[in-house]
């Protein structure tokens, strides 16, 4: 989205000893450690964010049979048409930006009724609380856009993901990319934004009931309302995170129906500022 200051600390992370020297060091230090894919569901706060930020860059695939073993820094579109050439079929996941691990993280896919990153999902390697994991799909406990790694204390780090993926022949998966990415286009915007600001309600999608409230369009400081699909908030040039926070509070209010954030929000003491502070 464009937003936000500079962390105190910053890691790029390419090996698995790298992930246990990071989760050592923010310990050392005292501060919160952010793990970061892509960034595209992500918020900083403007000014220094006092946590060790660290990127996993790590991003290896091996295929065997229908089975994929991707490591968590990898991009998820590359990994989609990699696939494809392979004749395996993650489409259902087109124009999805970010990295494997974040999707994981948010168990990032379509909308309520759609295909989610678990319907591929076998086994999760993880770094959490000073240990390596192995997650089966079961203790994932996967939701719509949750997991058990986004409600767990301190900051699990998603290494590596085992996915199960169906095979197809690779020019239908590459049509269905390209027309899925086609509609995307078409029907959401895709720079200076984080993605969908705000869960379903029930069924209904957020950005029907955001529309219904006649929020279109409409600008709080930097952010405007996406006119083209109005569950997307757009930095229009030099918004804040104040801004962003606003825009959320304001919709809230606004919104009728209890609308609950999707994007992650950091605040400067690197805490996530999850609904309770978006409400305030
Ligand atoms: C134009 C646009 C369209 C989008 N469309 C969709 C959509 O259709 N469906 C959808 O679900 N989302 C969508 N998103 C949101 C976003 O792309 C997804 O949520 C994506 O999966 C986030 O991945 P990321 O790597 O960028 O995560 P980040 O933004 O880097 O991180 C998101 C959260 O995951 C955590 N995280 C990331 N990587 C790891 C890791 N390895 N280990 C532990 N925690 C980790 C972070 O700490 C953070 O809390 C869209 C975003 C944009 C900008």
């Amino acid at each position: 989205m464009r937003i936000g200051g500079n962390a105190r600390y910053y890691a790029e992370i390419a090996s698995e000893n790298d992930v246990e020297e990071a989760w050592r060091k923010a310990q050392e230090l005292h501060v919160p450690l952010i793990v970061l894919g892509g960034g595209s569901n992500t918020v900083f706060a403007d000014g220094t964010v006092n946590a060790l930020v660290a990127r996993i860059g790590a991003g290896d695939v091996k295929i065997e049979g229908d089975t994929v073993i991707v490591e968590a820094g990898k991009n998820l579109a590359m990994l989609l048409n990699e696939l494809a050439e392979n004749g395996l079929d993650l489409s259902a996941l087109t124009g999805i930006p970010g990295m494997v691990g974040g999707a994981v993280f948010g168990n990032a896919g379509q909308g309520p009724n759609g295909v989610w990153m678990d319907t591929f999902v076998q086994s999760v390697t993880v770094f959490v609380e000073g240990k390596w994991k192995t997650f089966s799909r079961e203790d994932c406990e996967f939701s719509y856009r949750g997991s058990v790694f986004k409600e767990m204390k301190g900051a699990p780090i998603i290494w590596r993901a085992t996915l199960r993926v169906p095979r197809r022949p690779a020019k239908e998966v590459q049509a269905d990319i390209e027309r899925l990415l086609r509609k995307r286009m078409e029907t959401q915007p895709h720079r200076k934004t984080a993605g969908s600001c705000f869960k379903a309600v029930g069924k209904t999608p957020a950005w029907q009931l955001i529309d219904r409230a006649n929020l279109k369009g409409e600008k709080f400081g930097g952010i405007q309302v996406s006119e083209k699909h109005a569950n997307f908030l757009l930095n229009t040039g030099e918004a804040t995170f104040c801004d962003v926070e606003r825009a959320i509070r304001e919709i809230r209010t606004a919104v009728v129906e209890p609308l609950d954030v999707e994007m992650r929000l950091y605040s400067q003491d690197g805490s996530t500022t999850g609904n309770a502070e978006c409400a305030q």
